[in-house]
């Protein structure tokens, strides 16, 4: 992997090697073999339902589609409920996941996107995740591009409480349906909800085709859209990234939509 020269004049996002975060990520795939013990039917169901509330209706169409690019409108204690579910999925409170969004759609594939994808694949995919900017170098991030969202005491609440819902709902699993719950809730739906999330900036910057010409590498993957809601149209996301539909053609809404070749 090559590390690109910050050459954006802005902040950096990539200050520090975060060990937390290593040893986070390292024991969540570890809990995930803990499946070949710990499988129930009820419990891979509750997964699949959690995985949609939090992953799909959280990040996808909450921390995304909503909060980073405004692109529908609802009653502010929806929008909070759509924020509260994303947090769940444990990509950190919504100032810091759609301030690094917006600045990746503002420097896509170029010095200053935190998930630069021309810095390679596993760079884009997670080793960005690895690696966290200084406090200072933060609220200067923050300042930049979440001054909406930092207005509001909710968000600034959110950001440094959000991993205590997760926390809440693991204990809760546990005692709806012991060990199975806690495996398939919280370490197969975080691991699965965050490659697919992943995969959106890596394989969605790499590999597919393109409907509109770009100067970034974005990509529509159908494969990738399949596993995140239509996240994978990026090619056409990046186009039109106010659009809150990401497939162009076909069913209606802002799920997952077939999107034929132009
Ligand atoms: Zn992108
Ligand atoms: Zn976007």
């Amino acid at each position: 992997m090559t590390r690109a020269r910050w050459t954006s004049g802005e902040a950096s996002d990539r200050d520090e090697f975060n060990l937390t975060r290593v040893f986070f990520f390292a024991a969540l795939h570890l809990g995930v073999l803990a499946v070949f013990w710990q499988t129930t039917w009820m419990a891979i169901g509750m997964a699949v339902m959690l995985h949609v509330i939090c992953g799909g209706l959280g990040v996808c169409v909450g921390y995304h589609r909503l909060l980073t690019h405004r692109s529908f409108k609802c009653p502010k204690i929806v929008e909070y409920a759509f924020a509260l579910a994303g947090s769940l999925s444990m990509q950190g409170g919504a100032l810091e996941w759609v301030a690094l969004h917006r600045k990746h759609h503002q420097h896509s594939d170029k010095d200053g996107d935190p998930h630069n994808a021309a810095e390679g694949f596993w760079w884009s995919h997670m080793l960005w995740v690895l690696h966290t900017p200084t406090n200072e170098n933060w609220r200067a991030i923050r300042r930049r591009y979440t001054p909406d969202l930092e207005k509001q005491l909710f968000y600034r609440v959110l950001e440094h409480t959000h991993y205590l819902g997760s926390i809440l709902l693991a204990v809760g699993l546990y005692f709806l349906g012991g060990w199975p719950f806690v495996v398939w809730g919280v370490c197969v739906r975080l691991v699965a909800t965050y490659h697919i999330t992943w995969f959106v900036n890596s394989a969605s910057h790499m590999w597919g085709y393109k409907n509109f010409e770009s100067d970034d590498l974005a990509t529509n993957c159908w494969w990738v859209a399949l596993l995140s809601y239509g996240e994978g149209w990026h090619n056409n996301h990046h186009a039109f990234p106010t659009s809150a539909r990401h497939g162009m053609w076909g069913w209606p809404g802002i799920f997952m939509s077939p999107h034929p070749r132009r």
